[in-house]
């Protein structure tokens, strides 16, 4: 053989390769994404209250299979902008929930697992902990536990996402003003202290309802307080199951944040078990899921329709299953496939309604959710105060590391 010293292009080194160029280019993205200014244009016309509603998992083909399964007819067409975001972490360019979160939360790109904490583990002030800081309301509904990644970045802070009795201690600090989902086995019976944070919420001042006792509407909601409903002990059923709250906890949502402030809201929704169904590559499920998430946008849509100083952006924080529509596939029928039971790194499709909505069009970083959002409320430009020096969580602890999945 002659001195030829090109490196034979196994499979392995082919591997080896990619994941060295894909190191490279993720921190060269992220230190690009993280220090950017943003340079919006003025706007006319800013929004008092911001609805973010995230369907978790929900990429293209999900709102495409949805659509199709629907009869060609979804809420997200009412939508006048459209873009892009891209959805990547920090140090992998697949994504779980809690850094797809993270980024929206706090403009960071974090690693997975991250709950509001940066790439250091260091906590961030996420975009809900400041418009309560300046007077606005803030809610939370899901349809996981309440203490899940996506609601769990915007208004805790660990280390991992696993630590579910931490980050409930947290949110009972943050104390958003509406919480509804899964969960309550967290606050009231703990594994890691005696805790009754049920209790501990009455106390503050928080009405607390349970599904065991009431149906959502069974109560009074008295906006002179702050509530709390948990829908669930752990995780709340699938849509599939019998699950019916989210369209209508979206209705609602809105109409008792209004009343807690004169300033304004921002709340978060997310359909979170869109995700779940495709983890299984169960497509029906996922379509049924997609479809309630649908509902739930209907009323949100028709809230801001109402009331035109309210901006909703709709998006996912990553695409589950490398989900395929199949050809054979008709209107009200729809035969799906999927890649992986894991998520994927497709681009994540963003839509927007209402004042400010202007700026969500294009291709941008999943962090610049948070900094459009910022600019919309006009929270001006990002500085240091988008640090938090607060020391109640978990962050710095990396000697507990959880074992187990990332949904
Ligand atoms: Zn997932």
């Amino acid at each position: 053989m002659t001195g030829n010293m090109r490196l034979p292009i196994t499979k392995s080194n082919a591997l080896l390769l990619f994941a060295w160029l894909s190191c490279l280019s993720l921190s060269s993205f992220a230190q690009q994404g993280a220090g950017k200014k943003p340079g919006y244009p003025a706007l006319t016309d800013h929004p008092v209250n911001v609805i973010l509603m995230i369907g978790d998992g929900m990429g293209l083909a999900q709102i495409s299979s949805a659509l199709y399964a629907n009869y060609n007819q979804l809420n997200l067409e009412q939508f006048p902008v459209v873009g892009f975001h891209k959805s990547y972490a920090h140090n992998e360019l697949v994504t779980d929930s809690a850094a797809g979160a993270t980024a929206f939360a706090c403009g960071k790109k974090t690693y997975n697992a991250a709950i509001g904490v940066d790439k250091d583990s260091v906590p961030c002030k996420t975009i809900l902990e400041e418009s309560m800081e300046r007077g606005l309301a803030a809610g939370l509904i899901v349809t996981s536990t309440i203490v899940h990644a996506t609601p769990a970045a915007f208004a805790a802070h660990s280390f991992s996402r696993e630590f579910y009795e931490e980050i409930a201690s947290d949110m009972a600090e943050t104390q958003p003003d509406l919480m509804i989902g899964g969960g309550k086995m967290y606050f009231d019976r703990r594994e890691s202290d005696d805790r009754d944070i049920v209790g501990e919420l009455r106390s503050k001042g928080y009405t607390v309802e349970d599904y065991a006792s009431s149906e959502i509407t069974d109560f009074k909601w008295n906006a002179n307080k702050k509530l709390i409903y948990f829908t669930a002990d752990k995780q709340p059923l699938s849509v599939s199951a019998g699950r019916d709250y989210l369209a209508l906890a979206s209705r609602l949502g809105p109409h008792f944040l209004e009343k807690r402030s004169e300033k304004g809201f921002f709340l978060m929704i997310e359909g979170s078990q869109i995700d779940w169904a495709c983890h299984a590559n169960d497509g029906k499920l996922a379509i049924k899921e997609t479809l309630d998430f649908n509902r739930a946008i209907g009323e949100v849509i028709k809230y801001a329709k109402e009331n035109q100083n309210t901006l909703v952006v709709v998006t996912a924080d990553h695409e589950t299953g490398g989900m395929a529509l199949m050809p054979g596939s008709k209107a009200g029928n729809v035969q799906t496939a999927f890649t992986t039971n894991n998520h994927t790194a497709s681009l994540v499709p963003v839509f927007a309604f209402g004042p400010g909505s202007e700026l969500f069009s294009g291709i941008f970083e999943n962090t610049e959710i948070y900094h459009k959002i910022r600019w919309a409320l006009g929270f001006g430009v990002p500085s240091a105060q988008t640090s938090l020096s607060t020391s109640s969580s978990s962050a710095a602890n990396p000697d507990k590391i959880p074992q187990g999945g990332s949904n």
